[in-house]
């Protein structure tokens, strides 16, 4: 499951000089599918755990073969009209699957990073716009001062963002959160009321750790009360966990995300279409437009179509909204649901089955599809270095992979069940190969 190779080998086999002259493609292709062999990592499998990755279900894949033998390039609808149209429809499919406002633009970019970028940009025109302030023409020299707030344990590619949007990464203010990693309202309120013009508010719906969700109605209400006197957006971070919306068991524990201004989630992790597919929604879709649209002489003119151009900070691009609609219409409500609803069920058992084993230690609380993991040191003497020994055991095991990460100073295995096909034989194994890693040391 683990690469058997790194980096430096393969490259060392790959290397050659650039070729002068060119090879038959089927020698090019069995080189190249020998080549990379040893380097490549099992995320298509119930048992790989890492990061927040997932795999690809079959129809997203098969879909994105023919994406790629068609060649269409997606930017204009008058250019790729069949696949500007099964993109439009995939954007209504999204808000209705996950409760969104109906009248939301929607924008299919390569991953959330990018999604809260455009989602970012949209929130910035719109509250620069409510200050007097044309930011797409004047850009931010002389603007009034934009806040941006954002949890104790906001995601890096938010900081991003607000860096390449001109809005300064280290002037985001944090705000506290709880032991869960979830923003604390109380903390906002505090924040907000030292905040004066216009403040973007950046929360989360699963944090990369915990799976914490942030208690996203109480921070609505703030932002509400808020916006009565001052401009003021709320956007949410959901690459992790925006999907739980589609089941109407785990729905509630999203319940308030939807008076949000714009939310941005992965298609590529927890609906296991393949990579590159983030999805940036945004309810004021004239700030949407107006932060991203293009328009030249030398392209077709804006029609009555929706043109992808319009809303992605691209021109010419895959037609990377083709696996999404596939994957949908193969799985349904009803199978989105299942799929999310049997991963969390899939978390709490191995949460469970740590819990049984001795020396283990669970240390989140599973609201979603995130398992923290801590384990003592059997010779009592360094739980930090012991957790870090017993992942690198696990993840060379072959049997599972999950990584690891350092929650509140303290080293843990963090296990994301994002897979669709990851069942109750697959969490046996791996609580039966943590168990022999925890247990075989020294
Ligand atoms: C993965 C992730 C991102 C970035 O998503 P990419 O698809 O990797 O660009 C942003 N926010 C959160 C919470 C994530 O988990």
């Amino acid at each position: 499951m683990a690469p058997t190779r790194g980096y430096a080998e393969i490259l060392e086999g790959l290397r050659e000089p650039m070729p002068q002259t060119g090879l038959p493609a089927d020698q090019v292709i069995r080189d190249l599918d020998e080549a990379v062999r040893g380097g490549l990592m099992a995320f298509n499998h119930g048992r790989f755990f890492g990061w927040v990755i997932g795999g690809a279900m079959p129809a997203g894949v098969a879909a994105d073969w023919l994406v790629t033998a068609w060649d269409q390039n997606t930017g204009m609808a008058e250019i790729a009209p069949s696949l500007s149209a099964v993109e439009a429809l995939t954007a209504e499919w999204l808000l209705e699957l996950l409760d969104l406002p109906r009248s939301s633009s929607v924008a299919f970019v390569t991953g959330a990073q990018v999604a809260n970028l455009v989602c970012l940009a949209a929130a910035r025109h719109r509250v620069l716009a409510e200050a007097g302030w044309d930011v797409e023409a004047d850009g931010l020299t002389g603007a009034p001062q934009v806040t941006v707030l954002a949890g104790e344990f906001v995601h890096h590619s938010v900081g991003r963002a607000v860096r390449i949007l001109g809005l300064g990464e280290s002037r985001i203010v944090t705000v506290a959160a709880d032991d869960n990693a979830r923003m604390r309202p109380d903390a906002l309120r505090e924040a907000l009321s030292r905040v004066s013009g216009p403040a973007i508010v950046c929360v989360q719906a699963g944090e990369i750790a915990t799976g914490g969700i942030d208690p996203l109605a109480a921070l609505a209400d703030i932002v509400d009360e808020r916006r009565t006197h001052a401009p003021t957006w709320l956007h949410v971070d959901g690459a992790i966990g925006l999907f739980g919306r589609a089941s109407h068991t785990l729905a509630p524990k999203f319940s308030g995300a939807e008076r949000a201004d714009s939310w941005c989630t992965d298609a590529h992790k927890w609906l296991n279409t393949p990579y590159d597919c983030g999805v940036a929604i945004v309810a004021d879709r004239d700030a949407h437009y107006q932060a991203m649209t293009l328009h030249a002489a030398y392209l077709p003119q804006p029609g009555d179509a929706r043109d992808p151009l319009d809303w992605n900070p691209e021109m010419s691009r895959r037609a990377r909204a083709t696996a999404v609609y596939a994957t949908l219409r193969a799985l349904g409500r009803s199978g989105v649901a299942e799929l999310v609803e049997r991963d969390c069920a899939m978390a709490q058992l191995l949460a469970e089955g740590i819990r049984a084993l001795p020396g283990a230690e669970v240390a989140n609380e599973v609201e979603l599809n995130q398992v923290l993991v801590r384990l003592k040191d059997p010779a009592g003497l360094d739980d930090d270095a012991h957790t870090r020994a017993t992942l690198a055991r696990l993840q060379t095991s072959g049997v599972a992979f999950p990584s690891g990460t350092t929650f509140r100073g303290r080293a843990a295995i963090r296990f994301s069940v994002v897979d669709w096909a990851t069942d109750t034989d697959d969490i046996a194994e791996t609580l039966e190969a943590l168990a022999e890693a925890h247990t075989r040391w020294g």
